[in-house]
């Protein structure tokens, strides 16, 4: 169809770029659109990939981190045969906007006031990470009310200085305490990597006031990952006195990172204890409420996009909800991938296949449960002997615990059907699978199964009672 920008490649584009990006606004919303949909170009249509166009790396980063699945969803509604989508970078030659000119070695000689742009660069917000939400639970509730109440307050607490695990939610945090901020204060969002990046920067270019200005400059530094500021004295030197002269003019700072303060290697004494000397709070682990929360929310966030929701079955809600425990960015990317095969393959995942598709993300924790845990703790419950258990004696005070271990390796380990049965004293996989289907059924009919289910679980993976 119509296609300006690409004559060479004009009687290979069937598809219609600009409804494509219409459907991706009523999908994602107009701030998605101007920010990052707007700026792609369809470059050329091949037989099962499509070749995008977008002005830098950042962008291309940005959109294929966080919309990539959305894009192709959508253009597979037109194109059922794409099933890939590569991107190009193809910078404007007029830099007129200069809004996303990246920090690029080849812009050195240009004169571009660093000033100007970074402006943009440090304020990175993404306006998908907001106080809104964020789902709170006891492992976080604290940091997400001292970071509600910075963002309400200035000066309240300051410094404010969150830290915790990696994927547990401090950019997201820090993030939205920026979103909310940046509707009336001039705020900075940068990572402590890029303000080392960008002091260097400036020495080498002598820009060095400016870069003092801009950052004394700001209402609200916030600063991500502090951990890693492994920089020279004099750069820690100017970090120090940036900090001091932001809390003279009573300005907001907030600090991540993932240890707390006097933990921070490599960091000047005196800055540690400036951290200190605010608030801090931790993040902790998910604990399994809030991990219930964000599987829902998640799958409610994802479907919502869509006409058909997606129905994840409880019993894969439960096994990603005991599976991943340490990292709410697993959580996520695990729904994601869940929701994501359901559409490419218009079905659910069995859990079966739930466990292929989730496989680097549950050998965390997989190591530890194995089928022999896994029969000593069923046999300790049902007070029976392993011998028992692994008899071929079909009474039934021996066949429920054994279908109930069977059970258990299914849906707590990754292996396949045969290798149970070889475990279960050379079981056919069609027994296997009897067992399994049994336990599944009686579970839902029979409270006490359920529940005893639940307390072996809770044995198995956390050596818990109860
Ligand atoms: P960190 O900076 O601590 O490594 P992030 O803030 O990047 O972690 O969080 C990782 C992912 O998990 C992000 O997608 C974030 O939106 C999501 N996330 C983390 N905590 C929560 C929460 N409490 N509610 C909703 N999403 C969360
Ligand atoms: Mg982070």
């Amino acid at each position: 169809m119509n296609n300006t920008h690409t004559n060479k490649s004009f009687d290979k584009i069937n598809l219609d770029w600009k409804l494509i990006q219409s459907e991706l606004k009523l999908k994602l919303g107009i701030e998605v659109y101007e920010s990052w949909i707007k700026k792609i170009d369809l470059y050329e249509e091949f037989n099962n990939y499509i070749l995008l166009t977008v002005p830098t790396r950042f962008i291309r980063d940005w959109i294929t981190s966080r919309y990539l699945d959305q894009i192709l969803q959508t253009i597979r509604k037109h194109k059922k045969q794409i099933i890939r989508i590569e991107f190009k970078i193809l910078e404007k030659k007029d830099n007129k906007s200069g809004k996303f000119n990246e920090f690029n070695q080849t812009n050195k000689t240009e004169k571009v006031s660093f000033i100007k742009d970074s402006h943009l660069q440090y304020s990175r917000i993404d306006p998908n990470k907001r106080f809104e939400n964020f789902l709170t639970g006891s492992s976080n509730k604290i940091a997400f009310e001292a970071s509600l109440k910075v963002s309400e307050n200035i000066s309240y607490y300051n410094p404010l200085y969150i830290y915790g695990g990696v994927g547990l939610g401090k950019t997201h945090l820090l993030n939205s305490i920026g979103y909310e901020m940046s509707k009336n204060k001039k705020v900075m969002f940068i990572s402590a990597e890029r303000f080392m990046y960008q002091f260097v920067k400036s020495i080498k270019s002598n820009d060095m006031v400016k870069f003092k200005e801009y950052f004394r400059n700001t209402d609200v530094l916030l600063i991500d990952d502090i951990q890693f500021m492994n920089g020279k004295e004099a750069m820690q030197e100017e970090f120090f006195h940036t900090f001091n002269a932001l809390l003279d003019k009573e300005s907001q700072i907030i600090v991540s990172a993932d240890r707390p303060p006097n933990k921070l290697s490599r960091i000047q004494e005196r800055i540690k204890s400036r951290f200190s000397g605010g608030l801090v709070v931790d993040i902790q682990k998910p604990e399994y409420d809030l991990r219930r929360k964000i599987i829902d929310h998640k799958i409610n966030e994802l479907t919502s996009l869509y006409s058909d929701k997606v129905n994840v079955t409880d019993e894969i809600q439960d096994f990603i909800s005991n599976k991943i425990t340490t990292n709410v960015r697993e959580l996520v990317g695990a729904i994601n991938r869940i929701v994501s095969f359901s559409r490419i393959y218009n079905k659910l995942p069995s859990l079966s296949e739930t466990k292929i598709i989730l496989k680097d993300l549950l050998n965390l924790t997989e190591n530890n449960v194995t089928i022999d845990s896994i029969q000593t703790i069923v046999c300790k419950f049902f007070k029976i002997s392993k011998n028992e258990m692994l008899s071929s004696r079909r009474s039934r005070y021996l066949v429920r615990p054994r279908q109930t271990a069977i059970y258990l390796t299914k849906i707590l380990t990754t292996k396949s059907l045969p290798e149970i049965g070889r475990e279960f004293s050379n079981r056919d996989h069609t027994t296997i699978i009897h067992s399994v289907k049994t336990i599944e059924k009686l579970k839902e009919k029979n409270p006490d199964m359920n529940d005893n289910i639940n307390k072996l679980k809770n044995i198995i993976l956390y050596n818990k009672e109860g």
